[in-house]
């Protein structure tokens, strides 16, 4: 049968559409049809400047992806036809022994030294059809959505799954406590929505954008969600905010800048958990961002903790598959307005319109073109 996969030539280029022939799925292989994918913010910088670690071009990106399963080959028992599944970026090596992501490994496939991801070493899904083998789907990130679930919801599993490994990194820090999103992009946004489905006490949202945090405020009101804008006094304002605590309990920094960062730390006290998800990155590398620690007084008496995640794991995407199946978020379509839609004939003025600065979700639809 015929594929249609769109491939780009190198950054800065353009999308070429060709017709290739796709057979039919090996042992252990599954074939998908791709319904949606959305534009994550790294899609738009793979697309500007490339990566380092993408050594082929032309490469097939885009990540965020729900599929319907189109075949299944011989042996494969976890999946069958017609099914609606969600896949994650970050994906294991394929040795069947890591340590990290085998058969006996720890899943933290994200921290093996051979480590890949789709869209950037593995083939993303800026394809029509997309046969996966036999590794992927044993032991990758592929999962099934429950009935009633749309193929726009199921597109959001990879990118809430990051904000998941974030929340959910430390015990107890989101559950009845305060917590400060600094940056009201797509990873505020979900972990706005989930800080609220996880029975956050309030969630303080910062940002420097006044379009962003405007309609985030309006689309995701909530009676105990705060925005404040990012002005001179915002470190007072917020602790305002977090009354009667002195400080926050949890700071999850989402805005990709060393201001960001200064922020998060200033806001530290007595057990303010920081997850710092956001890393920055410039034309000049990964800059150093230096802040001076007291072990014993801030850390241990104080209880402060200092972690990050990027990316996801198996657990990451499993979490994020059961809140959507569950229906934690029922606000997720918000992320997505009419001018955020595009047919797979658009991926460029997708991804341009992923970069607007109000932009939040960006789905390309492959049943539309
Ligand atoms: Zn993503
Ligand atoms: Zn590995």
């Amino acid at each position: 049968m015929k594929n249609l996969v769109y491939y780009l030539d190198k950054p800065n280029g353009s999308f070429r559409a060709t017709e290739e022939e796709i057979g039919e799925p090996g042992p252990g292989e599954v074939r998908l049809r791709t319904l949606r994918t959305s534009v994550c913010q790294s899609d738009v910088v793979i697309y500007r400047q490339g990566l380092t670690r993408m050594k082929t071009w032309p490469a097939v990106i885009l990540h965020e992806a729900s599929c319907e399963v189109d075949a299944v080959g011989p042996g494969v028992r976890a999946f069958s036809t017609g099914a609606l599944v969600g896949l994650g970026c970050d994906i294991p090596c394929g040795d069947p022994s890591c340590i990290y992501c085998g058969e006996e490994g720890t899943g933290d496939w994200t921290s093996c030294p051979n480590t890949q991801a789709t869209g950037h070493e593995f083939p993303g899904f800026a394809r029509k059809y997309a046969i996966l083998p036999a590794w992927f789907v044993k032991l990758g990130p592929m999962v099934r959505f429950s009935s009633g679930i749309s193929a726009d919801e199921a597109c959001h599993l990879e990118p809430l799954a990051c904000t998941l490994e974030g929340l959910t990194r430390v015990n107890n820090c989101i559950e009845n406590r305060v917590a400060v999103l600094i940056g009201s992009g797509s990873q505020g946004v979900y972990a706005l929505q989930s800080c609220l489905a996880m029975g956050a006490r309030k969630v303080i949202l910062v940002n420097r954008g006044q379009e962003r945090l405007q309609r985030v405020l309006r689309d995701f009101a909530d009676p105990r969600v705060v925005g404040l804008p990012w002005t001179e006094d915002v470190r007072e304002r917020v602790l305002v905010e977090c009354k009667p605590f002195n400080e926050p309990h949890f700071v999850m920094v989402n805005a990709s800048a060393e201001a960001a960062y200064r922020l998060a730390v200033s806001l530290l006290g007595y057990g303010t958990v920081l997850d710092a998800h956001a890393g920055v990155k410039g034309a000049g590398g990964k800059p150093r961002i230096a802040q001076e620690v007291d072990l014993n007084n801030d850390i241990h008496y104080k209880l402060q903790c200092y972690q990050a995640t990027h990316g996801s794991s198996m657990r990451g995407i499993s979490l994020a598959r059961d809140m959507i199946n569950e229906g934690k978020l029922p606000l997720l379509n918000r992320m997505t307005n009419p001018s955020e839609r595009f047919p797979h004939t658009r991926i460029l003025d997708a991804i341009d319109r992923a970069a607007d600065p109000d932009s939040l979700k960006v789905i390309i639809d492959w049943e539309r073109g």
